[in-house]
């Protein structure tokens, strides 16, 4: 492998009507947008893969008599969901009024399907079509012991522990936290319930190289690079797929699974790195995912919405949050500025805005210490930037 060149995200977006199979026809095509992105990008999946992922999924709950019902949130603005269909688990959208209450009557009814149980008991989806389900039913007073839910299963986003306590406050169950990408069919990684941290399904070679060259990478941090394994991605190959997300395997491995397993840094973009003097590898200082982590909880961030909340009337805030990380390195010194757009005026509220900026730079450090380290020693600065509402497009994409 390491003698095939890597393949960029913006490359599969220029060339992914290139990259296909001469003798198959596509059955589904999937979209994906980004804000950051030059072109939106199109994945093109045969209905061999359809039926190789279909059996894959039948596996999920094999053993367990009965099989229970899943609820499988699909993001229908990514065009025709590519997951095959899955006996026993009802793949829905909910982009209206009328998707939630459809899923509240699936979640509520009991079924008496050959095989399976008679309730729903799982919830999967990416994490913001898992956030405006719960809104909306706290928002519209729907008591959760009308439901059977024993798992809820979030991806696509990141995962903050006060989502993660709100998901599982209102469904009384555990959330569990998946992590995958549309683009390379196969890579997949869950929570270990023996370490805690992810590993990786088999269904993907995997690699971890250098932030900035693609070379193996010789310390626990690296870029994530991956190949679909046939016949997944059969219609469009994906082979030394550059993710752009960054991970870092733990030192201990783990008891259950051999391996060490790993946690996410967050997009290699959006990470703070310093280049240390006696080592040729780069210092993460600050990971948008350990960011994230403490912005979450500050209620005084704006929130930009997410576009597909508008047709579901969730009366409270869930999409991203407005601030942006910026770096330079001009003489050696990470300069780092974090921009934040607020929900009130940091103007008329000098005073506030001072002690929220005092407060942020605590908390970021404390969560950050090699950060809080080079600050110290002279060889980052950290600098907080207060914007006025409604006059930023930032949008936190971690
Ligand atoms: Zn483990």
């Amino acid at each position: 492998l390491a003698l095939i060149p890597v393949l960029t995200r913006e490359e599969l977006e220029v060339r992914s009507t290139e990259i296909l199979a001469r003798d198959r026809v596509p059955v589904t095509v999937a979209m994906t947008s980004g804000t950051t992105r030059p072109r939106p990008l199109v994945t093109f999946r045969s209905a061999g893969e359809g039926a190789v992922r279909s059996d894959l999924h039948s596996t999920l709950g094999r053993g367990l008599t009965p099989r229970p019902l899943l609820l499988h949130l699909v993001n229908a603005g990514h065009g025709f969901d590519v997951d095959a269909p899955i006996p026993g688990t009802f793949q829905v959208p909910l982009e209206r009024w009328f998707h939630f209450e459809s899923v509240l009557d699936l979640l509520q009814t009991s079924f008496t399907f050959p095989g399976f149980g008679s309730r729903v008991r799982g919830i999967a989806g990416a994490l913001r079509l898992l956030k405006a389900l719960t809104m909306l039913c706290i928002e519209n007073g729907v008591d959760p012991a009308t439901f059977e839910v024993e798992l809820v299963s979030s991806s696509s986003d990141h995962l903050t522990s006060r989502w993660r306590e709100i998901l599982s406050g209102y469904w009384g169950a555990p959330v569990d936290d998946v992590y995958g990408l549309s683009e390379v069919p196969g890579l997949y990684a869950r929570r270990c319930l023996a370490c805690g941290h992810f590993h990786f399904s088999p269904l993907a070679i995997v690699e971890a190289l250098e932030l900035d060259r693609d070379a193996p990478s010789e310390g626990r941090i690296g870029r994530l690079v991956a190949t679909s394994l046939y016949p997944l991605a059969a219609m469009q190959p994906i082979i030394r797929y550059d993710t752009g997300d960054v991970i870092e395997f733990v030192s201990e491995p783990c008891v259950l699974q051999g391996e060490a397993g790993f946690e996410l840094l967050g997009r290699v973009s959006q990470l703070v790195v310093s280049r240390r003097p006696s080592s040729t590898s780069p210092q993460v200082l600050l990971s948008s995912i350990a960011l994230n982590e403490v912005l979450d909880s500050v209620p005084d961030i704006a929130i930009g919405d997410y576009g597909f909340t508008r047709g579901l009337g969730i009366k409270s805030s869930i999409g991203l949050q407005k601030w942006h990380l910026d770096q330079k390195a001009p003489a050696g010194v990470a300069e780092v500025a974090l921009e934040i757009e607020l929900r009130w005026s940091p103007r008329q509220h000098a005073q506030a805005a001072g002690e929220l900026e005092a407060s942020l730079r605590r908390r970021i450090l404390q969560a950050a210490p090699a950060l809080a380290q080079a600050v110290t020693g002279g060889a980052a600065t950290l600098a907080i930037r207060f914007h006025e509402p409604g006059t930023t497009d930032y949008w936190a994409l971690v």
